[in-house]
């Protein structure tokens, strides 16, 4: 089964031929950084603009790259939510006119069953049941995969996702946008245990997340250390906030792959690139006895090859989406 990718939910255009589910042919991404670094994050009406003046030539590359034509292609696949309204509807549109047009079944996919599948891609063997942590821009969950697209929601954030604390905290330092690999970057040099971040706990909620505490920690130090005129050694700054967030994910996703009875933890999303994080897991899933699994870094950020392998997955349980497909900016994982 050969399936045609795409993927416009927030700041990268992609397309994608995926063969099986697994097996990536082409993988074409036009990222728009360059566009929104100048505004320090995503202006969503530029974003759209953007989707639409790139998603033809993205597409094109796609299905000229893995040597095939859209006839060839068995369905088409496309994120429908969650993420940015106008976003979406550039690749939802684009997907409906090119299936149509050739004949072909209509798949829409969740933005993050994507990220969630992108462990598919890089890890063949690895097949459901497992616990998968979910970090993203916009998205901080803890979820069981059941089966192929069965999933039960264990824990989530109940403010700011991971990624955004990234976002926030390399702003408030002067890094710039997106944050996430900057903070990656700099805490390198920096010493993790230089400042004492806090790590909150939700009273009962063993696998719910926060990480707006953190933040404000971070924004105070900063801020106390400007009125008394006290010079930040940033890095050390980056390496303790990142510190923070690894134990935070770590103890819960460790714990909720024990407690679960699961032998097997995965990460995703595009904070699941970051090298602490993966360290901290390595080392934790090691003592445990669990098996870790992470997708490759251009697997983790946004991405069309993880949409095919979405697409696959619900092409094959029989889903079929209508002419009628409308992007869903707030879509629920396991929402149909
Ligand atoms: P969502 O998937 O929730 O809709 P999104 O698509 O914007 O949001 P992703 O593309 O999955 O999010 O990931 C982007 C996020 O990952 C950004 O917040 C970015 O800062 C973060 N990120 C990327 N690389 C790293 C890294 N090495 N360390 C930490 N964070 C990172
Ligand atoms: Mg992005
Ligand atoms: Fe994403």
């Amino acid at each position: 089964i050969y399936i045609l990718a795409i993927e416009s939910s927030c700041d990268e255009t992609a397309a994608s031929v995926v063969k099986n589910g697994r097996k990536v042919l082409s993988n074409v991404i036009s990222s728009q950084i360059a566009l929104h670094t100048q505004y320090g994050g995503v202006v969503p009406e530029l974003a759209s603009r953007k989707h639409i003046e790139k998603i033809n030539q993205v597409i094109s590359c796609a299905l000229l790259e893995a040597g095939m034509g859209l006839e060839d292609m068995d369905a088409v696949g496309v994120t429908y939510g969650p993420g940015l309204v106008g976003a979406l509807l550039v690749g939802v549109a684009q997907a409906k006119s090119l299936a149509w047009a050739a004949d072909k079944p209509l798949v829409g996919v969740h933005h993050i069953e994507g990220h969630i599948c992108a462990n598919f891609i890089t890890h063949p063997e690895l097949e459901p049941p497992f616990v998968c942590l979910v970090v993203s821009g916009g998205h901080t969950h803890l979820v069981v995969v059941k089966d192929y697209g069965e999933f039960d929601i264990l824990g989530r954030t109940r403010d700011d996702a991971a990624g955004e604390a990234f976002d926030k905290v390399a702003r408030a330092i002067g890094l710039g946008y997106p944050g996430g690999p900057k903070v990656d970057a700099l805490a390198k040099s920096g010493d993790p245990h230089a400042i004492r971040f806090p790590r909150a706990r939700i009273e009962g909620c063993p696998y719910d997340f926060s990480f707006s505490g953190l933040k404000s920690a971070v924004l105070n130090y900063l801020n106390h250390a400007k009125m008394s005129g006290e010079t930040v050694n940033s890095a050390d700054l980056a390496a303790s906030f990142q510190n923070a967030v690894v134990d935070m994910l770590v103890s819960r996703a460790v714990a909720a792959a024990e407690e679960q009875g699961y032998g097997k933890l995965a990460l995703a999303g595009g904070v699941s690139a970051n090298s602490a994080i993966r360290r901290g897991m390595e080392e934790a899933c090691g003592k445990a006895g669990l098996k870790l699994y992470y997708p490759e870094p251009v697997y983790c950020t946004d991405n069309a090859a993880m949409i095919g392998s979405a697409a696959y997955y619900e092409f094959r349980r029989g889903a079929r989406s209508g002419w009628d497909l409308n992007a869903v900016p707030n879509l629920k994982l396991g929402e149909r």
